[in-house]
């Protein structure tokens, strides 16, 4: 089995690829790769790992390494993740799209700076919808 898609507008290609072991990875920036793993996942599921690789792409386009290196563990953030810097930013992300209350109340400082950063949270959900459609 093996897909390609590119969304033009958002810039990202989704290739449905049976050989990788994980449920999804970004590659090289701009392609996102989604495992068979992925499939047996629910459709709430899917659009939270959808949302972390976007976090992934996110960071490697607006976002220095500079600026969130430093940020492990006895930074305390990125809480969700705190021993990686860039998956922490990843689940950070997800969290600042799916469940930002939590976010917010669990580090509000933190969550400022992922607001700052996003701005345009709707888009990035709009996102995660389109690249569910097309993997349907
Ligand atoms: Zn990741």
């Amino acid at each position: 089995m093996r897909l390609e898609r590119y969304l033009v507008e958002q810039k990202i290609k989704v290739i449905i690829d049976d050989q990788i072991p994980h449920e999804a990875r970004m590659d090289v920036r701009d392609i996102m790769r989604i495992g068979k793993k992925f499939f047996n996942l629910n459709k709430k599921q899917q659009e939270w790992v959808i949302a972390h690789e976007i976090g992934h792409w996110f960071r490697s386009k607006y976002v220095s390494l500079g600026e969130i290196m430093g940020w492990e563990e006895g930074e305390n953030f990125w809480i969700f993740n705190p021993m990686n810097s860039e998956e922490g930013f990843a689940d950070a992300f997800m969290y600042y799209l799916f469940d930002p209350n939590f976010f917010k109340k669990k580090h509000p400082e933190r969550f400022k700076r992922m607001h700052g950063y996003v701005k345009n949270r709707n888009k990035y959900i709009k996102m995660v919808k389109d690249i569910m459609k097309e993997t349907q």
